[in-house]
This record gives C-alpha cells, structure tokens and sequence, in this order.
C-alpha cells in the first residue's frame, strides 16, 4: 500500500481544514467558567439562534450533551423511552444509569424509527410500585439505523403526544444538520418537537472539539450545573469553540456532498457480487444521508477478515458486526476517493477463496 489510507470508518476522522486552523489561531478567549469567553459566547448565541431556542450551552462531546439533557430533565427513579440501537441506549455505557439514576424502556424501530403506536401504551401509571415515566428520546439522523431521518410527520406524532402527556423530550442531533440539508426542513422546524436538542460539532462538520446542548434558558442552566460536576466546565475554549463557529459557517451546505459520495458508494457495491447494501424499511433510496451499512456474503469470510484485506489495499471500514460493515462519507473524501474505493472493495470480492 502507498499513500494515505482512504478512511470511511466515520466521520469523525475528519481534520480541521487550514482555514479551520487559521480561525481557531486567532480565536479571542476569556474564562468560559466565568462565562467570560467571547467566542463560545458567540458560539452558543449562534447554535440558540439556529435552532430557534432560548439558549445553548458548549460541552465537550456529544455523550456529555446526552447525560446533561438526561440530568436536567430527570430524577432518579425516572424512566426513559428510547429507540433500542440509539447511541445514547446503545453506545454510551448506561450513562443515564450510571450518571442520572434514569431507567431506560428501548423499543425497537425500524432502521431506527420508533411509530408511536409502539411507545403509546409505555406511559406507568401513577403507582409506588413503578418508575414515573418522564421522558422520550429520539434520534436524527439515526446512526445505526443507518443515516436514516425520521420521518417529519414522526416526529411530530410522537413528541405531541409525549407533551400533551406531560413528558420531556430530548433529540440526539449529532447528525441534524445531515437531516436539514438533506430535506430541505429548516433547523428550527425539527427542535421545535424537544424540549432539548444536541448537535456536534466534530462529525461531519469536521471541527475537532465539541457538540451544544440547546433548550429554554432554564433547562440550559440547569445543564450548566451539571457540566460543571461531570468536569466539564473549560477555560479558554474559545480556541476549540471558533472551530466549532467555522463549521456551521462553512460545512453545514457541503454536507450534500457527502450524501452524494455514500449514495454513488452504495451504488458502487451494489454492483459488486459477494457485498450487498444493507436495505432499510420503507426508504426509496440505498442511504439517507452519509453513512452506509453493506453486509458480506460467508463466501467472503466475515466482516473482520474483509476489513483487514480492505486495509491491505489502504481502505478503511469499519466492521460493526459478524458480517456487517459501515462506511461514512465525510469532509475528507472526495468522489474520486469514491470511486477508488469501489475499485479496491471489487478487488477484494474478486479474490475471495
Ligand atoms: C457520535 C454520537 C454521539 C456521541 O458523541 P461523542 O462526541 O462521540 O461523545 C451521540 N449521538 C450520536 C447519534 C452519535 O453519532
């Protein structure tokens, strides 16, 4: 192999651009635990405003952003309705268990998207003997479902429902902005459902450092009392936050380049003998937005050994089962990185035993 690897394990692997750097070089800093930095002041009055919410608050990643929505909106004893593969149930240790005394009630969706017929009958009644239902979670563009959106009108089902009976919402939108770009349905238009919304700043917006956590100006500060004894109060972090300010200047539009690249990715192995794009219910397309799950046929070995041969050829996926592989389009990869790796994974079909 020559070169640099071709890397669509995620996209978070992006690095901040010169210009990124350049911003972030002269970033004017202060002491944000006296909420003295100007540049994440800046920042969290542009993530309110771009959400249409009272405030918002700069945290280090997007797990913080998920405990603090669950502290501020919850109590111990508390129960939480979620999707069965969201990130926050799936893949941040229990954080509401272990940080927040919150119980989780999963169910299962479809590529992600839970219908609220199957969350309606979830609500416990007022008894000692159960946990008191409190809030619902949701995630767009969903992960493991895929990059998959939720549908609009999903949404708006679920969360009216969740407030006319008296529960929080939370959205887990490290990808939101993948879902605006990608229907046309502005920023506000989705937090408008949550009591809360998260966004990142370091997947595809290609900023190194940082997600918000935005909502009233009550739920914020409570937020910010939590950030404080989870060790997430920061000092000068207008240096990681003036990143953060440039990504949502400058990458929010291009993220339709991305889309594109996975779609011509996901048409690429379509035509491969031995990969198959892994299908989504009720979707007309092979991808949403930037991630893209392809399963290997037995003939190839399994997921593991197909990745490691990839990476032989200098190509970068990530096996994320026995014989599942997700590639994610990103800020670093251009369509002819798209179509070389096509060429490598074709190759490594080809040459299966
Ligand atoms: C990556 C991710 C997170 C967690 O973000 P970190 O910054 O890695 O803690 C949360 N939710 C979703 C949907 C994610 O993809």
């Amino acid at each position: 192999m020559t070169g640099k690897p071709l890397d669509f394990r995620s996209d978070t692997v992006t690095l901040p651009t010169p210009e990124m750097r350049a911003a972030m070089a002269e970033a004017e800093v202060g002491d944000d635990v006296f909420g003295e930095d100007p540049t994440v002041n800046r920042l969290q009055e542009r993530v309110a405003e771009m959400l249409g919410k009272e405030s918002a608050l700069y945290v280090t990643s997007g797990t913080m952003c998920n405990v603090l929505a669950v502290r501020a909106h919850c109590r111990p004893g508390d129960e939480m309705i979620c999707e069965a593969n969201c990130h926050m149930f799936y893949l941040e240790q229990s954080g509401y268990a272990q940080l927040c005394g919150v119980a989780p009630r999963p169910v299962q969706g479809a590529g992600g998207v839970m219908q609220l017929e199957q969350i309606e009958p979830l609500i416990r009644p007022p008894d000692a003997h159960f946990p008191r239902t409190r809030l619902v979670t949701l995630e767009n563009t969903h992960n493991r479902g895929g990059g998959r959106i939720q549908p609009y009108g999903t949404v708006e089902a679920i969360c009216g429902w969740a407030h006319e009976n008296g529960l929080r919402t939370h959205l887990d939108g490290a990808r939101l902005l993948n879902a605006v770009v990608a229907t046309g349905i502005e920023a506000p238009r989705w937090a408008w459902h949550f009591d809360t919304v998260g966004i990142c700043f370091s997947k595809g917006l290609g900023a190194p450092v940082g997600s918000a956590l935005a909502g009233s100006r009550e739920l914020i500060a409570e937020a910010h009392r939590h950030r404080k004894v989870l060790g997430g109060g920061m000092r000068q972090a207008g240096i990681i936050a003036a990143g953060a300010l440039y990504a949502l200047e400058h990458h929010v539009d291009r993220l339709a380049e991305d889309h594109a690249n996975a779609l011509r990715l996901a048409e690429g192995i379509s035509g491969i003998a031995g990969l198959r794009v892994r299908e989504n219910p009720d979707r007309d397309r092979p991808v949403d937005t930037n991630i893209l799950y392809f399963e290997v046929d037995p003939s190839q070995g399994t997921a593991a050994e197909f990745v490691a041969k990839l990476k032989e050829r200098g190509l970068l996926v990530l096996a994320t089962g026995p014989a599942v592989i997700r590639a994610v389009a990103h800020l670093g990869i251009a369509a002819a990185d798209v179509d070389r790796a096509v060429e490598i994974l074709a190759e490594v079909a080809r040459h299966a035993d």
